[in-house]
Order: C-alpha cells, then structure tokens, then sequence
C-alpha cells in the first residue's frame, strides 16, 4: 500500500528531525540524531510529529471526508489545525510557518482559497512542499490542481514547481522500478518540458543537472530549494530507508521538514517494510493515521 509508505515515511523523518530543529550541522555531526529521542527544541516526547505531518494528515481527511479535492474544505481543515490543534497528537500547534499561517489568515479574512497563499520571492518557504505528497496517490493528478493545492499557503510559481517536481518523482517511484538517479531523471525531463518558459527553471538547475555532490554546499534551511536539494541529496548519498532520513536530519537547520519531505520519498522507493518497526511503534497515535491511509487508498484507487 503506496500511502502507507509514503505517509508512515513523511511522519517518521519528521518526528525524528523535531528534536533538533535549527541545530547546525556542525552541532549534528558532534551528537548526530540516530534515534527517536524526543524533547529538545519544542520538549516534545520521542515521536511528535509537527506540522509537516499534521497538515499531510488534514489533507488526506479532507479529501476523504468530501471524496473530492475541495479547496475550501481543505482550508478550514488547516484553521482547525492550526487554532485547534486538530491533527496533533496532544492537541498542540507546537510548530508553524510564517507564510502558512498568513495564508490560512487570509483565507479566514475572506480571500479565495487558492488566491490565498502569498506570492512574493520571500514566500518561497518549504511549508507547501511538506504537505504536497498526499496528492501523488491520486491517479492522472493534474498539476494546475497540485500548483492550486500548493496556492493555498505557498503561492508563488517556484513553490508551485518545486510541489508539482515532487509529485512527479513520487509517482515515477510509485509506478516503475527504476534507480532513485533515473526517478529524478524522468521526472526532471517532465518539469523542464512543462515549465519551460516560466523563468523558473533556473532555480532547479542543479537538481536537473545532478550537481549536488558537495554537501558543503547543500544548504538544509526552509528555502523550498534548499530543502528540495537537501532531500534529493539524502536519497542520492544513500541506500535505504534509514540512512536516507537520518542524512536528512543530520543537515540541521530545517531537520524536521528535510526529514519529513526525505522520509516520504525513501518510503515509497523502499517500502513500509523497510522502516524500522520501532520508528513506527514509537510514534503516538500513529494507528489513527494508518486507518486514514486505508481510507484514503481506497479513495485513490476509486479514481482509477
Ligand atoms: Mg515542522
């Protein structure tokens, strides 16, 4: 089951990187992250997931809830989550971008759904892109609704892009058996060819051009193309479930989003089996989520 993997994936990298969230990469490479730890940064126990999670999981109850991508409800799922608490463990909003929360405002001060997003060069954070994998389930997605989708918080075209660039690795990995070079490959050639005369292109180069093998100049902030090149550089430098989102993690800065955007890759390309069981039984709640996987798999394949 391709949800469970993905999704069980995202909730891991992310509830591994939300110890250390901001810690540099020279402090990681002293005491790296090996393990669930818990407390840290937020003081959270071993297992929180934070908003990257969360969100994913609104997303999926949305659509199962309507059996439709609805904007609108997709957007008051995220106000109940983040005024709520809705979709945490412990009903806490403990972690949230700033561009996200000023397109959720937006909304709830009347703006369109998908209007409501910013749309400045500023707003080009990763808050879009640790959300998006949801939508890779869904057969024939087309990208004006995943750049729609993306517009909710994140509305600028390279934020658009870098989710509609994601969907498509996601779903080469979902739908053949190739290398994890010849999924980024397939699906660079997709973006470069669709996007080719947006001017933004530029951004991605050293991901299409394969050139991100100096980790020192892998920047792991929450600039959605640090984060993009951090992610690719993860699965790229390694050779399984494990390695990829601890590589992700021990970046530092955004170690919960690299992870958690890591961890949903490395999933679906290795498979539910591959994440260690006990990542898996030390995340609270996490039942609740794998019913809703069920739930929205079958909503995926009602599609088909
Ligand atoms: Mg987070």
């Amino acid at each position: 089951m391709k949800v469970k993997d993905g999704m069980i994936g995202l909730i891991i990298g992310d509830a591994l990187g939300v110890p250390v969230e901001f810690t540099s990469r020279e402090e990681l490479k002293e005491d790296p992250v090996m393990d669930m730890i818990g407390y840290g940064t937020y003081n959270m126990p071993p297992g929180t997931w934070s908003d990257d999670s969360s969100m994913a999981i609104a997303t999926m109850a949305s659509i199962v809830n309507k059996q439709a991508i609805d904007y609108d409800d997709l957007m008051c799922e995220f106000i109940e989550w983040i005024y709520n608490g809705k979709y945490t463990q412990y009903n806490d909003t403990f972690d949230y971008g700033i561009t996200t929360a000023n397109g959720i405002n937006a909304y709830k001060n009347g703006c369109e759904a998908i209007l409501s997003g910013g749309t400045g060069e500023r707003d080009n954070g990763n808050g879009s892109l640790m959300r998006i994998l949801p939508l890779a389930f869904i057969p024939d997605i087309d990208y004006e609704t995943i750049e729609n989708v993306s517009g909710l918080t994140h509305g600028h075209l390279r934020s658009k892009i870098a989710c509609v660039f994601y969907i498509e690795i996601a779903k080469s990995m979902i739908k053949n058996n190739l290398s994890i070079d010849e999924h980024i490959k397939s699906a660079s050639e997709k973006i470069k060819n669709y996007y080719k005369d947006s001017g933004e292109l530029n951004h991605f180069n050293r991901i299409f051009n394969d050139e991100l093998d100096d980790v020192d100049t892998i920047k792991s902030g929450g600039y959605v193309i640090d984060t993009f090149e951090s992610v690719i550089y993860s699965l790229k430098t390694t050779d399984n479930f494990k390695d990829a989102v601890l590589r992700a993690v021990n970046l530092g800065r955004d170690t919960d989003t690299v992870g958690a955007i890591c961890g949903g890759l490395a999933g679906i390309f290795y498979g539910f089996d591959a994440i260690p069981i006990y990542w898996i039984d030390a995340i609270p709640k996490i039942n609740k989520v794998l019913e809703l996987c069920e739930k929205y798999e079958a909503y995926c394949d009602g599609c088909l």
